[in-house]
């Protein structure tokens, strides 16, 4: 096989990276947008030795389980991988990627798995479902502002101010920007000279509030547009449910959208929402979970998981703003929740005083320095045992010295909420052959019509 060679190909499986896999002559090809069942024709934009890439030129058949995106920009855009693929097949694709993993990276067997998973939590309607949007601006090759999404792997704006995996509001707020600089000639943050004002738009809404918080990240150098700022602000809080206009100033050559400060233009600096009775304050910076009725869902996942009666003691490591130590702490004794951002434990500390929960305590640190410090060869005799241990760490899992104080702390239970599943399989592992029984597993669908899955294990010693 060589590079331009045109193929033409059965998809028989899909990649990780939600690619449809075909065999020519037993030579591999992924080929992105193509979906299992697809017959496809392809161009080879790269030929390794045992296998290659190519591009989609054409569909001759198309898989039964193949539909019409809903967004005009679908391939090009970044943001979604399997759009064109059914809901029920990106479940099922999710719930193979989980199993696949605690299979070939757990070790565990078919049968046991079989025993322990339990079906995916779909959504019913999977669109619109996000609760933040961050939105480049900048220009086209002939010089009109746009903005909408990063190309996949590269910085180029594919325009579109009207994502289907985002909120309605989010197209008047864009809109109303972009309108608003072309009048008054602001320029919109051009990455190569790095000159220009307006870098990117934040938006934040609250499904069950209703209310609106727009971040307008600007190339602080350039003044004016803060001044002309100010009137934007006068259009801008005309939309229904505005309740924050903010500003912040990221000056440095990076891909950081934000940068540290944050300003108040107008309202009150951030908002509100809810995820059942518990009310949730966020702010610009805040981390949030971005799809909010799976949240819910996820949560009560780990609550049914940890089945609290009412005496534990409970440690939520990598806590965040604190939204699972809450949600637990409606029923345990006592939680403790542990983060290494000192901006997410403010937050998590405001969260519980807002809500009058006053049996959660919050610590700044590294889940694998602060649980060894409590609970290592020294114990600090400050805390009582875990029962219950929950953590939720970023893709690359958990500290081995974490995991290793985990299984000499001894908790009853585990329950290890995972955004990476190859991740958690791994740790998974690690967990059992240090005593623990994996019990059930759950794959949660946080972001459909992407490749990424949530999901919740949970392990217990006898
Ligand atoms: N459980 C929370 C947040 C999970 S995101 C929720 O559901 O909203 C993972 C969090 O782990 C982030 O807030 C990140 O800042 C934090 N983190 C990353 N590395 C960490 C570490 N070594 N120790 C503690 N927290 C960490």
């Amino acid at each position: 096989m060589n590079k331009n060679d045109i193929v033409e190909v059965v998809i028989e499986d899909m990649g990780v990276n939600g690619e449809g896999i075909g065999k020519v002559d037993g030579y591999t090809l992924f080929i992105k947008d193509a979906i299992i069942g697809d017959y496809v024709r392809a161009k080879i934009t790269k030929a390794n030795k045992n296998f290659g890439f190519a591009r989609l030129s054409g569909i001759i058949s198309e898989s039964e389980y193949r539909v019409k995106a809903r967004c005009p920009v679908a391939r090009p855009c970044g943001g979604c991988q399997i759009q064109e693929m059914c809901y029920e097949k990106q479940l099922e694709f999710k719930e193979n990627k989980v199993r696949s993993n605690l299979k070939k990276i757990g070790g565990f067997q078919e049968e046991r798995l079989a025993k322990v998973m339990e079906p995916i939590i779909g959504m019913e309607h999977p669109f619109n479902y996000r609760n933040k949007g961050s939105f480049p601006v900048g220009q086209d090759k002939f010089g009109e502002i746009v903005t909408g999404f990063y190309a996949g792997r590269t910085h180029k704006i594919i325009p579109n101010t009207d994502c289907v995996l985002g909120v309605e509001v989010n197209k008047v707020v864009l809109e109303t920007v972009v309108s608003y600089m072309k009048e008054n000639n602001v320029s919109p943050y051009d990455e190569g000279n790095k000159k220009g004002a307006i870098r990117h738009i934040l938006i934040r809404y609250g499904f069950t509030t209703k209310e609106i918080m727009v971040c307008l990240v600007i190339n602080h150098k350039s003044k004016e547009c803060l001044t002309n700022g100010y009137k934007l602000v006068e259009k801008l809080e005309k939309i229904a449910g505005m309740t924050s206009i903010v500003v912040n100033c990221n000056t440095k050559d990076t891909n950081v959208i934000m940068g540290e400060k944050v300003e108040v233009l107008w309202g009150k600096g951030y908002i509100t929402d809810y995820i059942e009775d518990i009310e949730y304050r966020i702010s610009p910076h805040s981390f949030f979970q971005i799809n909010p009725l799976q949240t819910k869902k996820l949560y009560n996942l780990v609550m049914e998981y940890a089945d609290l009666k009412g005496r534990e003691q409970v440690w939520d490591l990598y806590c965040g703003i604190g939204t699972i130590s809450l949600f637990l702490s409606k029923k345990a004794k006592r939680v403790i929740g542990v983060e290494v951002a000192p901006q997410a434990i403010e937050d998590a500390k405001i969260n519980a005083k807002i809500n009058n929960i006053e049996n959660v305590e919050f610590i700044t640190g590294k889940a694998e320095e602060v649980l060894p410090k409590h609970f290592g060869k020294q114990s600090s005799m400050v805390y009582e045992r875990p029962d219950i241990i929950v953590v939720d760490p970023p893709r690359k899992g958990c500290d081995k010295a974490l995991l290793e104080t985990i299984i000499a702390t001894k908790p009853q239970k585990i329950i290890y909420v995972s955004c990476d599943s190859a991740t958690m399989a791994r740790d998974v592992k690690h967990l059992c052959d240090g005593g623990y029984q994996l019990q059930k597993v759950r794959p949660v669908d946080m972001f459909p019509m992407t490749v990424s899955v949530e999901s919740v294990a949970c392990l217990s010693r006898d």
